[in-house]
């Protein structure tokens, strides 16, 4: 479908590992969403950016693509970190970002939720991870009882980030946010964009990007 690198919507125009590009092929994804369009290009480049649009307009996959395209996988410590309201969207995004990342060998991705035993998730961190996507409670407990170490964090992602207020994550996010390098992107998703979002964009963001679709097609 990409034949053309001045078509905008072809993940091939982008600054994207070729094995990310080729495994997207085979998944079928054709053509960039317009979500993905209007972000990639910034996310790629490094910029924070703040994402609107409704469920189902591909925004794990602009997110999951950008985390993917910037890990050195060689490295094997935690250098990115999703944000998720509940464990079943962290089970999703997580369950993406292992897709995109099919073409990419060792990429370990862990997820870290409430609701399942803590003593295994310390083992599991132990081993080590480059990714982890987790609930926000979960995260600022291994946080703060120092099982999870951000020192080399250099992407966050806040998905669905109304939502995490809504359900009272925000002492937990500052915590975490508070323990995170200040040297580093970050990527916020939301449905809606509220003051409380506009407040934490100010204050954990740099110069962000705004990027507003309304229609998925
Ligand atoms: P959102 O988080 O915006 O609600 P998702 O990221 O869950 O949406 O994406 C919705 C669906 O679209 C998923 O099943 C995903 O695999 C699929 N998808 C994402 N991007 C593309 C694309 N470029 N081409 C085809 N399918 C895509
Ligand atoms: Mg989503």
């Amino acid at each position: 479908m990409s034949n053309s690198a001045s078509n905008n919507k072809s993940f091939s125009s982008l600054t994207l590992d070729n094995a990310l590009v080729s495994n997207l092929k085979s998944l079928a994804y054709h053509e960039m969403t317009p979500i993905q369009a209007q972000s990639l290009p910034d996310m790629l480049a490094g910029k924070d950016v703040i994402g609107q649009g409704k469920t189902g307009s591909g925004k794990t996959a602009a997110f999951g693509l950008a985390l993917l395209n910037k890990l050195n996988v060689k490295r094997f410590r935690i250098q990115s970190m999703v944000l998720c309201p509940t464990r079943e969207l962290a089970d999703q995004v997580a369950k993406e970002i292992r897709k995109l990342a099919r073409a990419i060998h060792n990429i370990k991705v862990l997820t870290l939720c409430g609701g399942t035993p803590f003593g295994p998730q310390i083992g599991s961190l132990e081993h080590g991870a480059h990714i982890i996507v987790g609930t926000p409670g979960r995260i600022e407990e291994h946080v703060i009882k120092g099982t999870l170490n951000l020192d080399d964090l250099n992407l966050l992602v806040l998905d669905e980030a109304d939502r995490m207020l809504e359900m009272g994550f925000q002492a937990a996010l500052d915590n975490i946010i508070d323990r995170s390098p200040t040297q580093r992107q970050t990527l916020l998703f939301s449905a809606t964009y509220p003051k409380q979002i506009k407040a934490i964009s100010d204050s954990i963001m740099t110069d962000p990007v705004m990027v507003e679709v309304t229609s998925t097609d």
